[in-house]
């Protein structure tokens, strides 16, 4: 069973909601259309969930595994059909994770047509932080985050910059699939991903609010 932290509370997992190409600069840098119509929505298991301070290995199968930084919300209640401006309130905290990529294994399942599960659900697909309650960051519109590895800065993340904003995801997905307490959403990454190896250490920032750090094993 996978769970997640928040205030010092285990949080099961329920459905893991991704969104693609939700910024510009990162549609462009891998050759994709920039979505307009709707958000782009695939799915994670929750077996792919890793917390901070758990082993993080690539998959043996890809030469290619890429790092995408994202803000990810954690639902609080079940929510159906919730408008724009009321979405929000049914989030209960906000994490910094990555939705690791097999970037090579990716680009098959592109070309044949299959779904994304294989490059985007192996275990530790999933690293997330420990979550900041909603409470403590109300009134918060904008976030801004950032990965380094190995002490460099690889990605920046501004909400603002988003093409479906916060509550747009947030009122989609409730009312396209309908929203669980514990669900959790990956907002989409920025520009900069790239691949990872062993040893590469990863710290990940949530506008001052919190940080993990995770480290590849061999
Ligand atoms: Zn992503």
């Amino acid at each position: 069973m996978a769970t997640v932290r928040m205030a010092g509370g285990e949080i099961t997992v329920g459905n893991v909601f991704c969104i693609g190409r939700n910024y510009a600069a990162h549609a462009v840098e891998l050759g994709n259309a920039i979505e307009t119509e709707e958000p782009m929505v695939f799915l994670k298991p929750t077996s792919s969930v890793l917390k901070v301070g758990e082993p993080l290995r690539l998959p043996a199968w890809s030469q290619d595994v890429h790092h995408e930084a994202e803000l990810v919300l954690l639902i609080g209640r079940d929510a159906r059909d919730i408008g724009p401006e009321r979405a929000l309130s049914v989030v209960a905290g906000y994490g910094i994770g990555l939705d690791l990529t097999a970037r090579d294994v990716q680009a098959q399942a592109k070309q044949k047509g299959h779904p994304w599960t294989k490059s985007k659900g192996f275990p530790g697909a999933a690293c997330i932080s420990d979550f900041v309650p909603a409470d403590d960051v109300a009134g918060a519109s904008r976030f801004r985050f950032s990965l380094t590895v190995n002490g460099t800065v690889r990605q920046s993340g501004d909400t603002d910059l988003m093409l479906f904003p916060l509550p747009v995801l947030v009122s989609y997905l409730s009312r396209q699939y309908g929203l669980s307490a514990g669900d959790m959403i990956y907002t989409g990454t920025p520009a900069g991903v790239g691949p990872l190896q062993a040893g590469d250490c990863l710290l990940l920032t949530l506008d001052g609010l919190i940080e993990a750090r995770f480290k590849v094993t061999e």
